[in-house]
């Protein structure tokens, strides 16, 4: 996949323009998702200011520490026609930034920029309102184009291969931790650049949605949540959840996942373009709070995702945005009785025709061994 196409050149104009309409002068983006969503630069977060200057009107600019000028100019930013500007370990690129920017009334700051930046911005551009950036590019990260579905399907196929291999490594006398680090390496070996997250929670750690590992040993009868995810060289990520059994599980736990299947496939029927993404959430929540386990299902259905593993939109009860054609979130409910848990995720594309799955390992309960 071209970087050309994942990161086009028309993206700064179209954020200058938004910021404008959301009645910020400038946005000033340190690295992160937003840095590199309008320019193909994975840049690194210093203490040292890297800063991407988009003001409303005008042309704009790279802020660069000179020690990192060469890796900008190797990025694909360089392609973009914007001014690059290094700056001398003994200048104050704050001042910089304020010196080009002259006047202004308001500023869009990366949501994720850092304290010590956001004050010093403060303190270099006095007297201008501070706002999230969000506010001018969060319809534009939203709504995915085709070429980062693109990369969020090759994502989706790559954790797959990673859950297919798993139930060969769920083994009564194994701990999770064992487990967890040959998920590492095959999630790296199956494509992705960076390992987001592995989490391997079996028995009662089941019943904890954000158990990371332990060194719990797997035992017959465990059920065993496996939610993995991580970053690929586009730099868009995956997050795909699957539960397996060690042995045959008691038949309420069988029960159990049955709604939480049904629940799943509910929410997934419920994607189309127009309705809220709290309708999303409602549709997981009705089959699973009728068959009783309603209190058990302890957090939202989903969130976006792309060049950040959690990003808008949220799948949850009071959020009324309105799904739109390109939209990429989870669908993951899941049960926590107390004793024991279970959760299955997919990522899916809003698309005219409803939901498209990038995850296509089956549901059904994968039951290893006796
Ligand atoms: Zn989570
Ligand atoms: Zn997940
Ligand atoms: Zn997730």
């Amino acid at each position: 996949m071209s970087e050309s196409a994942l990161f086009p050149a028309s993206r700064l104009e179209e954020a200058a323009g938004r910021a404008g309409a959301a009645g910020l002068d400038a946005l000033l983006l340190t690295p992160g998702a937003d840095l590199r969503y309008l320019t193909g630069y994975d840049a690194r977060q210093l203490e040292r200011l890297t800063c991407l200057v988009i003001p409303a009107g005008g042309h704009p600019m790279l802020v660069v520490p000179k020690l990192e000028f060469a890796a900008a100019q190797a990025s694909p930013a360089a392609g973009l026609g914007l001014e690059m500007i290094s700056w001398d370990e003994t200048e104050d690129p704050y001042a910089l930034i304020a010196r080009r920017l002259g006047p202004v009334g308001a500023v869009g700051l990366a949501d994720q920029m850092r304290a010590l930046m956001v004050l010093r911005l403060r303190d270099a551009l006095p007297g201008a309102r501070q706002a999230l950036a969000s506010a001018a590019l969060r319809e534009m990260r939203m709504r995915k184009s085709a070429a980062e579905v693109a990369a969020l399907r090759e994502a989706g196929a790559a954790i797959d291969r990673v859950h297919a291999r798993v139930p060969g490594w769920l083994k009564a006398g194994r701990t999770e931790r064992e487990v967890g680090a040959l998920i590492t390496e095959a999630i790296l070996a199956e494509g992705h650049v960076q390992v987001d997250f592995v989490i391997v929670g079996s028995g009662p750690n089941a019943a904890s949605p954000h158990h990371d590992v332990s060194g719990r040993v797997l035992q017959p009868g465990d059920a065993v949540v496996v939610d993995i995810g991580g970053m690929m060289p586009s730099g868009y990520r995956s997050d795909c959840t699957r539960t397996y059994a060690i042995g045959e599980p008691p038949t309420d736990f069988l029960a159990c996942y049955q709604v939480l299947k049904d629940a799943q496939d509910a929410a997934c029927a419920a994607v189309r373009p127009g309705i809220p993404a709290e309708a999303v959430d409602a549709a997981a929540r009705e089959p699973i709070t009728r068959a009783g386990y309603g209190p058990a299902f302890i957090h939202r259905t989903g969130h976006g995702i792309g060049l950040e593993s959690h990003e808008e939109p949220y799948i949850v009860a009071g959020n009324a945005e309105v799904l739109a054609p390109g939209m990429a979130f989870s669908i993951e409910p899941g049960i926590y009785p107390g004793h024991s848990g279970a959760r299955i995720e997919d990522i899916v594309v809003c698309t005219e025709h409803g939901a498209e799955r990038l995850n296509n390992v089956p549901h059904d309960l994968v039951v290893i061994g006796g």
